[in-house]
Parts: structure tokens; sequence; C-alpha cells
């Protein structure tokens, strides 16, 4: 009898290894391995820097919703794969066997890229997990008691631009609701080609949309950008351009996490997973990927470079697909692989043919 595995318990591995025991009869194994006790919400980050929500609300137990579904739970983080062996060792003296390997792993952030950025020892915020969210939550606080510049964007090669935007227009609300608005400027400043982009290149009206909604509301915008380097009172842009700040959030770009990246043959060389439509390895037929983690080839080339959003959506999608193809591969299902539609936003049918982006895997 078999044991899938799925490594990764986020976005993409809880609803993997839930749909895995759904699809799959009681004699097969699903395991679900994870580095972290809790499930977080990730998109509820950008509430819990604000201040807006508590941590908690956006957490769920892993340990005891695995047990409700009948899922073993494995905690600690995986440091090795032995793809020969079929082996996963965690935290160094734990090792696990698979048949079949799910891989959703998220991303690891690139903040060594730009001296000065992030928030391990550098000088900027960050919303990518909890611990950031948690030290961001923290410098708005005080921001708010004093109030000065705030800078809000990306740096070059992100693909995820979405909760940049979510950021700066929710902090442009909270600085109204406190009163002090008027005690801040505000830059937005991307790699985008424009304002709007997303990383989605070609969507009806969203530049004009998005430019108007920064205009309304007093928020600078610069496209285009390539931070350099960040010291504690200025980004530097590569055309010299210094932007002063007193609280900025901005995102990493992402790579694979770093186990991965040892594994001979399993990823690219930033780490990400290339798969096939169905979402499996094109040379390991056990190993599968999903969400963050996987290569997605951005189409535009861009004059300063950015990647492609993988969201929550596609995330999931790509984990149903992933589950249902394990259990076609077990014979537990008669059914023909299936691939998951990933669309980037959903849009009325008429519009579709003219909004689906074109995405690239192998
Ligand atoms: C601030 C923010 C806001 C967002 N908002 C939206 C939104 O509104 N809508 C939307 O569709 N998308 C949104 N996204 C994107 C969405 O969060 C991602 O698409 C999604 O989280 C990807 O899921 P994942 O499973 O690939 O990665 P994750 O959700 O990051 O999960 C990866 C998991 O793997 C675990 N892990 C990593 N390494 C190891 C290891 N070595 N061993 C064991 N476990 C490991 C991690 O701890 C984590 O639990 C947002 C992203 C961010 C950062």
């Amino acid at each position: 009898m078999a044991n899938v595995v799925v490594i990764g318990g986020g976005l993409g591995g809880l609803p993997t290894a839930y749909e895995l025991r759904h699809y799959l009869p009681k004699e097969h194994t699903v395991t679900l391995i994870s580095d972290k006790p809790q499930f977080t919400f990730i998109p509820g980050l950008i509430r819990v820097a604000l201040n807006l929500n508590p941590l908690n609300h956006i957490q769920l137990d892993l340990c005891q919703l695995a047990r409700r579904q009948r899922i073993e739970w494995v905690a600690g983080k995986v440091t090795a794969l032995d793809r020969e062996k079929k082996e996963i060792t965690v935290e160094q003296d734990q090792t696990v066997k698979y048949d079949y390997l799910a891989i959703a792993t998220g991303a690891s952030l690139a903040f060594d890229e730009i001296p000065g950025l992030g928030p391990h020892g550098g000088y900027t915020q960050s919303v990518c997990t909890p611990d950031h969210a948690l030290q961001a939550r923290d410098a708005w606080l005080e921001f708010l008691e004093n109030p000065g510049d705030l800078v809000v964007g990306a740096m070059p090669g992100t693909g995820c631009f979405g909760p940049a935007y979510e950021f700066v227009l929710m902090a442009d609300w909270e600085l109204r609701r406190q009163g002090i608005r008027d005690k801040v400027d505000i830059t937005y400043v991307t790699p985008e080609p424009y304002i709007g982009h997303t990383g989605v290149g070609g969507i009806k009206n969203a530049q004009k949309l998005t430019e108007e909604l920064m205009a309304e509301r007093a928020i600078k915008a610069i496209a285009n950008a390539r931070i350099t380097h960040i010291d504690p009172q200025n980004i530097t842009l590569a055309d010299g351009c210094q932007l002063p700040f007193k609280y900025s959030m901005i995102l990493p770009s992402f790579r694979g996490v770093e186990f991965l990246r040892k594994v001979p043959g399993l990823t690219n060389e930033k780490g990400f997973i290339p798969v096939l439509p169905s979402q499996r390895h094109p040379d390991f037929p056990s190993i599968y990927a999903l969400g963050v983690g996987v290569h997605l080839e951005q189409p535009d080339k861009t004059p300063v470079p950015i990647g492609l959003p993988k969201s929550g959506e596609m995330t999931e999608a790509m984990g149903v697909a992933v589950a249902h193809n394990i259990a076609v591969e077990l014979g537990a299902i008669k059914s023909p692989l299936t691939k998951p539609t990933l669309e980037l936003r959903s849009c009325t049918s008429s519009e579709k043919n003219q909004n689906q982006v074109h995405l690239t895997r192998v």
C-alpha cells in the first residue's frame, strides 16, 4: 500500500493533503510534513502588519486538522530528499519513505540580493511570514506615534505584486482613519513596467484604473524602478533617485527552498521545480509540485525583470490536480490525468479569451 507524502502545510499543501485523503481508500496513507505547527492564511498577514487583526485570527493548528482528517502528521523541517531511495530527512534524524511526493514548500525570500533589504538585519519590513508581519506591526505602531515618509513596493524580480498594492492602499486608509494622513507622504515603487501590471500584463483597464486609484489617494507611484540598496533613511534606485522613508515595506523576490536546490536535477537555478501540465516533474514520475515553488515562465519581457504571480487560487487549483493525478496513478480513480486551469484572475466569460494568460511551465 502506498504512502503519499505532502511537504508543506500552507495554502497549497493542506488542501492537497485533504484532497488526497478524499480520493484515496483507507489502505493508502497520506502524510503531511511541515516545519510550522500552524497553518497560516498568508493573505491575512497584511492586516496583522497594520494592526487590524491579531495573528491567531488567521492561524489553525495543523496537528488537530490532520488528525481530524486521518492524515499522518510529521512536525519538522525537511532537510534532505533522496529521490533514489524515495526518502525524506526531517530535522537531520527522522526519515520518511514515500511512494508519491507532493512538494508544496512555497518560497524562500531573496532579501540578500539587495543590501539593507528586509527585516533580518536590513531596514525595511515584510509581510511574507508570520514573524515578519509581527515585526512589521511593531514598527507600524511606532510609525503611527511618530509618522514620516512611507515607501511601499517590490524589488526587481518579484512576481507577487498584489500584497504591495493591498498594503499601500490599506495603509493610506488606516492613516486617514487615524487622522494623520497629512503627516505622511506615500510612495509606491515597483519594477513593473507600468502601474497596475501586477505581473500579468494586458489586463483590460488595469493601468488606467490603478493609476487613478493611486492619484485620487495622493500616492506617488514609480514604475520600472530597480532598487539597488537601502540605508536606514533612504531607498536608492539604479538611476540615482533616493526615496527617504521612516517606514517601508518592500516585497522580496522569491527562490525555491534550500533543500530542494540540493537535489540533483530537481529544480532550475532559482530552486523552482519544473512541472508538466499534470503538475508532475518531467523526469521524476513519483514527484509532483505545486504553488509558489513551481517554475512558471513570465511571458512579458520587461525593462526591469519581474516574475509571474503564483496566487493562492492558482496554488489550490494545482493542489487539486496533484491529488487527482496521484489518485489516478494509484488506480484509486479511473479518469484521465487533469491539469489546473491557472487563470490569473476571474473575469466574465466574454473577457476570458482576452485576459487569459498563457503560462509556460517546462
Ligand atoms: C502577503 C501576501 C498576501 C497574499 N495575498 C493573496 C491573495 O489575496 N490572494 C491570492 O490568491 N494569493 C495571495 N498571496 C499568494 C499566496 O499566499 C500564495 O500563492 C500561497 O501561499 C502559496 O502557497 P504555497 O503552499 O506554495 O506556499 P505557502 O503557503 O507559503 O506554504 C509553504 C509551507 O511550506 C512550509 N515549508 C517550507 N519549507 C519547508 C521545509 N523545508 N520543511 C517543511 N515545511 C516547509 C512552510 O512553513 C509553509 O507552511 C499572497 C501572498 C503574500 C505573501
